[in-house]
């Protein structure tokens, strides 16, 4: 199960940037041709998310339609899969959208941030 490494990544990222903060929300950008089972990364996120800083966050996953470019005619769709041929039969196609597999937002909880002095605002 390759999301365990994928998750173990995404954590590793995520509490770099939380730098000691408690996280509350992950959002997570994966493509639908990515090749990663959502329902897995769920599984993975719960487990390699405990003892760290992002231990009961909520992992949200916003799903990417894939689409691509014909190389022959220049037209944009929808490829549910791979393979996906474009209406004029070329397979010479660009891919534009699906694929995508990144950390998209981080929601840390206010609590956990202690006040800063105002010289320390952006
Ligand atoms: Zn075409």
């Amino acid at each position: 199960m390759h999301e365990l490494g994928i998750m173990r990544n995404i954590v590793s990222i995520v509490a770099e940037h939380a730098k000691g903060y408690t996280v509350q929300r992950v959002t997570v950008a994966l493509g639908k041709l990515a090749g990663v089972d959502g329902q897995a990364l769920h599984f993975c996120f719960d487990v390699v998310s405990r003892g760290t800083v992002l231990e009961g966050a909520r992992l949200e996953l916003r799903e990417i339609e894939a689409r691509g470019r014909c190389r022959r005619c220049h037209a944009e769709f929808a490829t549910p899969t791979l393979y996906t041929p474009c209406a004029c039969g070329s397979r010479d196609i660009e891919r534009l959208a699906g694929e995508e597999l990144m950390v998209r937002e981080i929601e840390l909880d206010a609590d956990s941030i202690p006040d800063l002095p105002l010289s320390a605002r952006a």
